[in-house]
């Protein structure tokens, strides 16, 4: 299937289990073979495309010489190194002292501050789910920023770009493009990037339970997800 594609994967929920805090992920070695295996396999046509800085990315994955799109598809970085990033806003500064004010006196949410957005972790404490949300709608609207939705997670984010723009951003470059794309992942965030591969001719692949989604094919978790890269990276025997 492999063979003849650009694979496009998530990182959290689809290459290593989330964890309770985006600092908690844990990246064996296994994970960082595989991916080394594959950048060859496919001749570098590899892209990393996650909600995490890019930069995070790259030192989570070692990925050397491996194409990342951070910041839910703000950051674009080439597997020659060569890195596109827009100007953080004025008002991401904003919604992080309100969000932070808003997080203090509540035991278990955690407030991340990021190149080009600001999320709100509240994995440890669900109750908070409608509280964050009633805060996040306000913010976005108050701002401009876009409000992203993930697991446990609102971010508000910069907008001008998403996962499926930088699927189109790296399959319009001779670099990258060849044959169908393939995205692997999880979130809702990834739909972007499932209908971008579908309209290029190729197809998504969702990363756990059937739900309604853009993507073709799916695989119920982590575990199934390594098994098959891996066998896409053994030499046809
Ligand atoms: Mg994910």
């Amino acid at each position: 299937l492999l063979d003849d594609s650009t694979l496009f994967l998530d990182f959290d929920g689809t290459l290593v289990e989330i964890a309770d805090t985006p600092g908690g992920v844990v990246v064996d070695a296994r994970v960082r073979d595989i991916l080394a295996g594959l950048s060859i396999r496919l001749g570098g046509r590899l892209a990393l495309v996650s909600g995490r800085p890019a930069a995070d990315i790259a030192r989570l994955a070692g990925a050397e010489g491996i194409a990342i799109a951070g910041s839910h598809g703000l950051e674009i970085r080439w597997p020659t190194g060569e890195t596109a990033t827009p100007q953080r806003s004025a008002s991401l500064d904003i919604a992080l002292d309100k969000v932070r004010r808003f997080a203090a006196p509540h035991p278990g949410l955690l407030v991340e501050d990021k190149p080009f957005g600001v999320a709100l972790h509240y994995r440890a404490a669900p109750a908070s789910h409608a509280a964050c949300q009633s805060l996040a709608l306000s913010l976005a609207e108050e701002t401009g920023l876009l409000l992203q939705p993930g697991k446990m997670v609102f971010e508000l984010k910069m907008s001008g770009g998403d996962k499926g723009a930088a699927v189109r951003a790296f399959m319009a470059s001779p670099l990258m493009s060849r044959g169908a794309p393939v995205f692997v992942g999880d979130d809702a965030t990834d739909e972007s990037a499932f209908n971008a591969v579908a309209d290029l001719g190729g197809a998504g692949v969702l990363v756990g339970e059937q739900r309604e989604t853009a993507a073709l094919y799916r695989l119920p978790d982590v575990a199934h997800v390594l098994d098959w890269l891996q066998q896409a990276c053994e030499p046809v025997s």
